[in-house]
């Protein structure tokens, strides 16, 4: 397939409403569901990386990519003709308080392409100028929040976890204005693009807007638009839709948001901004703002730097604010179901079944082969209080835990110590009282495994199937991002192939599975990180 030759299927512009001003400023949109606009080209605009396996979802070959075309297609400078740009105008709540419309401020949809493997899957860039959305923002966006998007994206395609894709990422030869730190120090940085690929950029918030303006039409048109289009198996073959249909969709959403959340709580992604319009419709990672990686095991821990005081947005917090973004979602949508029982039913079942699904995450994580309730729970619990009481490494921990032998000698300390060096990090700070605790937990635990009877092997194994061993830690971020902002783009290349086998021993990258040095413990980018991007 040749770039000129995609084909794109445009059903979202096709299918929804648009904005009747086709004019690029800044107002508030109503009866649409997005407005075109084009995206500002670019000074000279230059490819820095980009995923091959992304590309082959499209049908690309490498020459394609390779070609000055896609990096003009990729930075917003060349438009093909069955292209539509346009910009998806949404809504939604940021810490907690609704803050009416929003919309894609800095991202311009391309298109959508269908696939040779039936599938659709739009290209939308992200940094590419300014939109009807933009309200006071320049529609930009930044090396280094790129770079954090390109890799992360990529990387949690590569965990297993649902997310939006990055098949691009290409500087623009501009520079854009950004107060870093929000210290009223504002500088000139590097501006970047990312191309992200999904099925759906729809948001919860998608569907708050038209509800907040009793614009029930709109609503029902766009439920409809992402039951045909992205849920397909639940559309009535009769081809009318009832109350039961948009209910299995919400109850489809809720499933899909909790085995996100399950998964991000399994590797230690901390999302950051959990608001509304950063929630997909279709259960993916979505929106790489200020997330960050789990070091030390901390369920209080946020990296996002004005969450600092409330922690709403919390490591430990993700599964009850994605409940609650759930509730938001079920009053939206309330109009057009008309019942409030069922929905009330799916918001409860809501963390009752997350906790179902995080017990059988949990026993994953330690090896075992089924989740057999509350006694299992209670051991799970006493093991996150004890990661929490002193600086333990999560990735490591894990990766650790799967050295512990079904005859690991306990009658002294030395050998289960010998197993966990690494993951502390200050192991001179153990106490005689931690230690025991963590004698009579690994007690508690192997008795459990031997329940099992599985051999230590084969649970090693399954262990280290789901608990990875390369995650892309802030730190190790920020020295990518510092190289290329010199010119130097190897690192961001050798993270993005380490990052391909997240759950594989990769000896020679050996130094990219450390636990955070001291020097990152309160570097800027390491440990928290602004929204400014
Ligand atoms: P976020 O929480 O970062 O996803 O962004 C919230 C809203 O602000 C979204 O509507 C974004 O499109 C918009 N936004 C963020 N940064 C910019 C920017 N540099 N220019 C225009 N809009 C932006
Ligand atoms: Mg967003």
């Amino acid at each position: 397939m040749s770039l000129e030759s995609l084909q794109f299927d445009n059903r979202l512009t096709e299918q929804l409403p648009a904005d009747k001003i086709d004019e690029n400023y800044c107002r508030s949109v109503e009866h649409a569901a997005f407005s075109y606009v084009d995206p500002t080209p670019t000074q000279s605009p230059v490819m820095i990386a980009y995923s091959t396996e992304v590309a082959a979802l499209l049908d690309l070959e490498e020459t394609d990519i390779n070609s000055s075309l896609f990096t003009d297609m990729m930075t917003g400078n060349q438009i093909l003709s069955q292209m539509t740009p346009y910009s998806l105008c949404y809504g939604g709540h940021q810490f907690g308080q609704w803050a009416g419309q929003l919309g894609d401020g800095r991202a311009i949809n391309l298109g959508e392409i269908s696939t040779h493997h039936h599938d659709r899957q739009a290209l939308q860039l992200k940094g590419a100028g300014k939109t009807p959305y933009s309200r006071h923002a320049d529609g930009l966006a930044v090396l280094r929040s790129s770079v954090r998007e390109f890799l992360c994206s990529e990387s949690m395609f590569h965990l297993g976890i649902p997310t939006t894709r990055a098949l691009s990422l290409c500087l623009t030869g501009e520079t854009v204005l950004r107060d870093k730190i929000y210290d009223g120090n504002a500088k000139h940085e590097l501006g970047a693009i990312t191309c992200r690929v999904s099925p759906s950029f729809l948001r919860f918030g998608s569907f708050q807007l038209p509800a907040s303006r009793n614009d029930d039409i709109l609503l029902k048109q766009l439920i409809e638009f992402s039951i045909n289009n992205d849920f397909e198996h639940l559309k009535p073959q009769n081809g009318v839709f009832t109350e039961s249909t948009y209910l299995a969709w919400f109850e489809e959403i809720s499933e899909r948001t909790c085995d996100l959340i399950v998964h991000w709580m399994r590797v230690g992604f901390v999302h950051g901004v959990m608001n509304t319009d950063n929630m997909s419709i279709i259960g993916e990672t979505i929106d790489y703002g200020p997330y960050g990686w789990i070091d030390d095991f901390d369920l209080d821990w946020t990296p996002n730097t004005s969450d600092r005081d409330e922690g709403r947005y919390a490591f430990g917090r993700q599964a009850h604010i994605s409940q609650w973004n759930i509730m938001q979602l079920a009053n939206a949508i309330y109009p057009i179901i008309k019942q409030a029982a069922p929905l009330q039913t799916i918001i409860n079942d809501y963390l009752i079944n997350y906790q179902q699904k995080w017990g059988e995450m949990m026993a994953q994580k330690l090896g075992l082969i089924k989740f057999q309730g509350n006694t299992d729970l209670s051991l799970f619990q006493s093991l996150e209080s004890l990661l929490s009481e002193v600086e333990t490494d999560m990735t490591l921990f894990y990766r650790a835990l799967a050295n512990v032998s079904n005859t690991l000698n306990l009658d002294t300390h030395s050998e289960w110590l010998a197993i966990f060096t690494d993951c502390y990090y200050e192991i001179e700070s153990l106490s005689v009282e931690y230690k025991e605790k963590f004698r009579q937990w690994l007690t508690l635990y192997i008795d459990r495994i031997n329940k099992e009877g599985l051999t230590h092997q084969q649970r090693a194994e399954s262990m280290n199937q789901v608990n990875p061993k390369y995650v892309l830690r802030n730190y190790i971020a920020v020295q990518a991002i510092e190289a290329a902002e010199q010119g130097d783009y190897s690192e961001i290349i050798k993270l993005q192939n380490i990052l391909k086998s997240p759950y594989q021993e990769q000896p020679e990258y050996e130094a990219y599975a450390k636990k955070r040095p001291d020097w990152a413990r309160h570097k800027f980018g390491c440990s928290m990180l602004s929204c400014s991007s």
